[in-house]
């Protein structure tokens, strides 16, 4: 049976499941109005998405 050779150190077994989110939750520029938006979602600043007004405002 496969033994450990060495002893895990502290820092590598501390480090094992805290990795920090490496990417924020995507955000989009508005191609309208310049928002942040989600992609895929419609803009809340002016309505528009892909291009066209789908919330009249
Ligand atoms: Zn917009």
């Amino acid at each position: 049976m496969a033994v450990p050779k060495r002893r895990t150190s502290k820092k590598v077994k501390n480090q094992r499941r805290t990795h920090k989110k490496l990417h924020l939750p995507g955000l989009n520029e508005c191609a309208n109005c310049g928002e942040m938006v989600k992609p895929h979602h419609v803009c809340k600043a002016c309505g528009h998405y892909d291009g066209r007004e789908v919330i009249a405002k």
